[in-house]
């Protein structure tokens, strides 16, 4: 299995994974033509696409997406402030509940951010094992068993965004409660066991408020783990093994 970043931060995340028969996208947060080239224009490819929350850096391409033939799930809460409820291309999905995609299973779960019902998913595929994504919360709500793969928000660092916002009181406090900081993130990472865990990509990072080699070298001494940060264009085996 591959994963591409098409997009990462606040401009926009969309990230796939693929292996030679089909795909899997997870958010459309980026222009439609990012996400066609990405398949190189075969989005027959894609078993579907599944959708975190509704704000833009999410979900901008979401209605574009389902027009080009596409099944979008996301919670009801999501396509509902997408305007997207009554699309035939909308699956309303549910936390707990497992779903089929092609050979991907989706169990989502829920997170806890400013949007109407946001989720986060545990993807499990034979190829990548258990993958969680987690983006876009305050902190982890949960912990996960038997994890292969970790796709995690690490967005600010506390040191940087003292300094950078301090006469931003509303923004600070706004990212501050819907994101994970640092910290957060290896707290988060360090309540699972990662025993098994092949690969820790790190996204969203804020672009003012995030540094990339800190946050690679930190997560990599809390964790042991290789640690990816992730940049928009990046490809990368994404196996359950390195091997
Ligand atoms: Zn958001």
């Amino acid at each position: 299995m591959k994963l591409t970043v098409i997009g990462t931060g606040s401009k926009g995340n969309a990230y796939l994974l693929e292996n030679e028969e089909e795909a899997l996208l997870i958010e459309c947060g980026v222009n439609i033509k990012a996400i066609k080239q990405a398949l190189d224009f075969n989005l027959r490819k894609l078993v579907g696409c599944i959708v975190s929350h509704e704000h833009g850096d999410h979900a901008k391409s979401i209605k574009e997406l389902m027009e080009a033939g596409v099944n979008v799930y996301a919670s009801a809460g999501t396509h509902k402030a997408c305007g997207t409820t009554s699309n035939h291309r909308a699956s309303m999905i549910m936390a707990d509940v497992e779903y089929q995609l092609g050979n991907f299973k989706i169990r989502p779960f829920d997170v806890r951010h400013d949007a109407a019902q946001p989720l986060g998913f545990l993807i499990n595929h034979s190829e990548t094992g258990n993958v969680l994504f987690l983006t876009d919360t305050m902190y982890s709500p949960y912990t996960f068993r038997n994890l292969n793969n970790i796709i995690i928000e690490a967005n600010y660092s506390h040191k940087v965004i003292r300094v950078k916002l301090q006469k931003m009181e509303f923004l600070k406090n706004r990212v501050m409660e819907s994101h994970m900081s640092l910290d957060e993130c290896i707290n988060c990472l360090n309540a699972n066991d990662l025993s098994q865990v092949n690969n820790i990509v790190l996204i969203h990072l804020s672009d003012g408020n995030s540094d990339e080699k800190l946050f690679k070298d930190e997560v990599t001494k809390a964790t042991g783990k290789t640690v990816t940060v992730a940049d928009n264009g990046l490809q990368m085996n994404f196996n359950k093994t390195p091997f």
